[in-house]
């Protein structure tokens, strides 16, 4: 029976990374629940098998019933009527598979009916639910929106809301508006206070909003009358169980045709505030939108597994020229070329899952009690990191998950082109991942301060420290020949003092840190396991280079004078 994690060793090897333990005595609070949940872990070995049996049972469930689904509900998509969202018949047995399993709510406190996992381990399952079927994953991966709940609402919320997404109930984060896409200052969407009953109410259009029927929402809309900024927007929990907001019709789109996208009227819809006012989109949304990049990163990676599988097993099979097309260099250097971007940017991605673990977990502890310098430190140092390599993973992951499903389908030839091969739907899925959660041109915006500001070199630099095999020694060494030319590009534009001119080099110094982290990372993970990794190093380090020398190229060349060609 296929199984979509225990056929990845590759999982369970970050499953197993050292970081892990600081992270589940974080999480556990030194395994405190033991006393009184008969479920909960008593020690780290016991956390770690526990996490490894769910993914396991994921796994299967991916393998058995999503996969299995993943044709049908392509083709049969969802269905808008009477303002309401009916899923494709898949989708309601994926859902109901993954409810019974008790796979939601699962980053939440048992005192909910979570199972208090990690980010790591929840990202892993939100992987192998993508690589079954990208469309799927959307909806039963937006149960992270919950954490933003968790984090930011009030007690009382807690206690009505997590329970019921803990037993399966869906979720939305309900953000963008025909006017407002990347630029979510522009929410127009009013909200207003209603003295009589003691509500918020919330009136007008949302976009694009993926399983817009969900049982709750998060909502971005505009409480401060009057203004047109961000500072005027606040977050809002919408409740289906009270009305008020109808779905007016589903898109018809590219891929992911199992992931409803709606278009939503709100009338007079009651809603509760979520924190404080004013803070929506400065402080709430920035964490949610950054919870669901790390989600849109691992449906990325998802992807370029599922594109790694389907064309390892077609190239095996299919024979030219008396022989298996895998025997030809040029296919299998493609082969090579997509394994080794997904071994890079999966590190890449539970890098930046166990960061953003560590932080948040010392946040949540810092709601129980004051936090001791020591901690305190820490959680500035891996919330510094794990915002700052949030859009390298994100941006990144869309990337390679679309250049590893458009040389999946060249790797099949004429096959590829046809809708009999899986090949087809892993290329129309990933195409939206480089632009939702924001394109990747948004994820430059957000990751260039670090590029101006050294936090990238310095990283850089401290995984120079890290030893790593003898094998890997010459590899290392072209990786800080690498971080030299990134250092150097970053000063040679910062130097201009022309802001045109960084603006036209910013994706281009992104993409240098970024090739440089995946490239320390996969030294390092074929460092612990050579038996997985080497191949990967050596191939990713050899196309990462190339890329550095290519934006070295034409930074280094590039003449001030040529900035008016780029204007249109
Ligand atoms: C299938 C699907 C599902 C979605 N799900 C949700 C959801 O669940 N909830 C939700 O709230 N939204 C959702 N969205 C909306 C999505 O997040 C936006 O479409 C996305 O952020 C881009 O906004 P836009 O479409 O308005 O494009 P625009 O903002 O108009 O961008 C157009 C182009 O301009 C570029 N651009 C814009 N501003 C800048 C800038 N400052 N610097 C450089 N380049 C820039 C962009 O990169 C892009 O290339 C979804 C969209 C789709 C298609």
């Amino acid at each position: 029976m296929p199984n979509f994690y225990t056929e990845h060793p590759e999982l369970r090897y970050h499953l197993n990374n050292p970081m892990m333990e600081r992270i589940c005595e974080l999480k556990e609070r030194n395994y405190r629940d033991k006393d009184e949940f008969d479920y909960a872990p008593q020690d780290y070995a016991d956390a770690i098998d526990s996490y490894d049996k769910v993914l396991e049972i994921t796994g299967e469930i991916t393998g058995e019933v999503i996969a299995a689904n993943a044709e049908g509900v392509d083709e049969e998509g969802p269905h808008c009527a009477n303002g309401r969202v009916e899923y494709a018949s898949g989708t309601k047995q994926n859902l109901d598979a993954m409810v019974k399993a008790g796979l939601n709510g699962m980053t939440m406190p048992r005192r909910f009916g979570g199972l208090n996992f990690p980010i790591t381990p929840y990202t892993m399952c939100a992987e192998i639910v993508a690589a079954a079927d990208a469309g799927f994953g959307n909806i039963w991966s937006l149960q992270d929106c919950i954490e933003t709940l968790y984090e930011f609402g009030n007690e009382d919320q807690h206690s009505r809301f997590i329970p019921r997404i803990c037993a399966g109930e869906t979720m939305s984060m309900d953000l963008t508006e025909p006017d407002a896409g990347s630029d979510l200052q522009s929410v127009m969407l009013k909200a207003t206070y209603d003295e009589a009953n003691n509500c918020w109410r919330l009136n007008g259009v949302k976009r694009f909003i993926t399983n817009g029927d969900a049982d709750l929402h998060l909502v971005l809309a505009r409480s401060e009358e009057g203004t047109r900024d961000g500072r005027g927007l606040s977050m809002f929990i919408y409740d289906k169980r009270d009305g008020g907001v109808n779905v007016r019709r589903i898109e018809n789109k590219l891929g992911i045709h199992g992931s409803p996208t709606c278009e939503l009227v709100y009338k007079n819809a009651r809603a509760e505030l979520c924190g404080d006012r004013k803070l929506g989109l400065i402080k709430y949304v920035m964490a949610l939108m950054n919870g669901a990049r790390l989600g849109i990163a691992a449906q990325s990676v998802g992807l370029s597994q599922a594109s790694y599988n389907e064309a390892l097993a077609y190239a095996k099979d299919r024979k030219q020229f008396g022989k298996a097309i895998i025997e030809f260099p040029a296919v299998a250097d493609m082969l090579s070329t997509i394994k080794a971007k997904l071994d890079a940017g999966r590190a890449l991605l539970y890098q930046t899952a166990r960061y953003v673990d560590i932080y948040k977990a010392l946040d949540d502890i810092a709601r129980e009690r004051k936090l001791t310098p020591e901690e305190r430190q820490e959680q500035k140092k891996y919330a510094k990191l794990a915002d700052s390599f949030t859009p390298l993973a994100k941006g990144m992951n869309s990337e390679y998950a679309n250049q590893n499903a458009y040389d999946c389908i060249q790797v099949h030839g004429g096959s590829g082109f046809m809708l009999e091969y899986a090949c087809q739907r892993i290329y129309r899925d990933a195409r939206i991942t480089s632009i939702y959660e924001g394109t990747t041109q948004l994820q430059v915006v957000a990751a260039i301060r670090y590029v101006t500001n050294g936090s990238y070199l310095s990283t850089l630099r401290d995984y120079e420290q890290v030893a790593c095999s003898e094998e890997m020694k010459p590899l290392l060494e072209r990786v800080k020949v690498m971080t030299d030319r990134f250092e150097a590009c970053t000063n040679l534009v910062k130097e201009t003092g022309n802001q045109e001119l960084h603006d036209l080099m910013a994706r281009r110094l992104y993409e240098m840190a970024a090739v440089c982290v995946m490239s320390h990372l996969i030294i390092q993970d074929a460092t612990r396991a050579p038996e997985l990794f080497v191949q990967s190093a050596k191939v990713y380090v050899n196309y990462a280079e190339a890329e550095v020398e290519k934006h070295n190229a034409f930074i280094t060349k590039f003449n001030a004078d040529d900035l008016a060609a780029y204007r249109k």
